[in-house]
């Protein structure tokens, strides 16, 4: 049985003014694949990501999600962000909601869930990262690391297919990144079908199927941790690699 294209990148073009940051972009995501995107600051991995969950809108090009291209003049992109959901460098909770609340928020508010129902899956999602005890506490009171892992929770209580990581360890302390990574790890473990974009290289030779690596906008190399790590191609992934380790 052929895996399921879960996500397909066409020629992906995207400019801010005169800057342009994506060029012709072409990526395939199977599902149950973790693929982490790697790159120097201001490579435009961010923007891909955003291109992905349509928070920013391409230029041209194509991109298909769960096997239909996405027109975002005429598709409803809400729909579409449903399946794919995205956790941020900074957490975005709401400060004023218990964690709970911030759990099924958009469960209910956006999928019309019943709030019961919603309550129950959001304390299985609490459990499921290690949290079944901060449900009512709001989240001033948590560390970066538990936060981060509620905002996980908050993601897939939308029952996503995709998930999307934006530097997710990038902005805690150092003592706190394991129990986030090890959080990913087990979602991709259970099939989750994932893009990561981080500095954690540990983490992407461990987790990930497949590596990619952009730089200046382009995808300049990308292939499984084994030959990517250890036996790079390009010149400019070879320069990276030693920056990095
Ligand atoms: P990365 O995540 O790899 O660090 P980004 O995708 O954030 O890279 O940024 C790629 C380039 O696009 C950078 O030069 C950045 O300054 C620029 N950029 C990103 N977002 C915007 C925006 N909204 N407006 C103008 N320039 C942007
Ligand atoms: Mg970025």
């Amino acid at each position: 049985m052929e895996a399921k294209e879960m996500i397909k990148i066409n020629q992906l073009n995207k400019s801010f003014g005169d800057l342009h940051v994506l060029k012709n972009i072409d990526m395939t995501v199977y599902e149950s694949d973790v693929v982490c995107l790697i790159g120097s600051s201001g490579s435009g991995k961010s923007t891909l990501l955003r291109c992905l969950n349509f928070l920013e809108r391409k230029d041209s090009g194509s991109i298909t999600i769960g096997g239909k291209e996405v027109d975002p003049k005429n598709d409803n992109l809400n729909n579409i962000r449903e399946k794919v959901g995205m956790v941020f460098q900074h957490f975005n909770l709401f400060p004023h909601k218990t964690v709970l609340e911030n759990i099924i928020e958009a469960p209910v508010m956006v999928k019309g869930i019943d709030k019961k129902e919603a309550i129950s899956k959001a304390k299985q999602l609490l459990e499921k990262v290690g949290l079944e005890d901060k449900a009512d506490v709001y989240p001033n009171k948590l560390s970066g690391g538990q936060k981060q892992r509620v905002a996980i929770a908050r993601a897939l209580a939308m029952e996503p297919d995709i998930m999307l990581f934006d530097e997710p360890t990038s902005a805690l302390d150092p003592e706190l990144v394991g129990e986030v990574l090890t959080t990913m790890k087990e979602l991709a473990q259970e099939g989750m079908t994932m893009v990561v974009v981080t500095h954690e290289m540990g983490f992407a030779r461990e987790v990930a199927d497949w590596i990619v690596y952009m730089h200046d906008g382009k995808i300049i190399e990308r292939g499984n941790p084994d030959q990517f790590f250890n036996h790079p191609k390009q010149e400019r992934t070879q320069e990276f690699l030693k920056t990095t380790m």
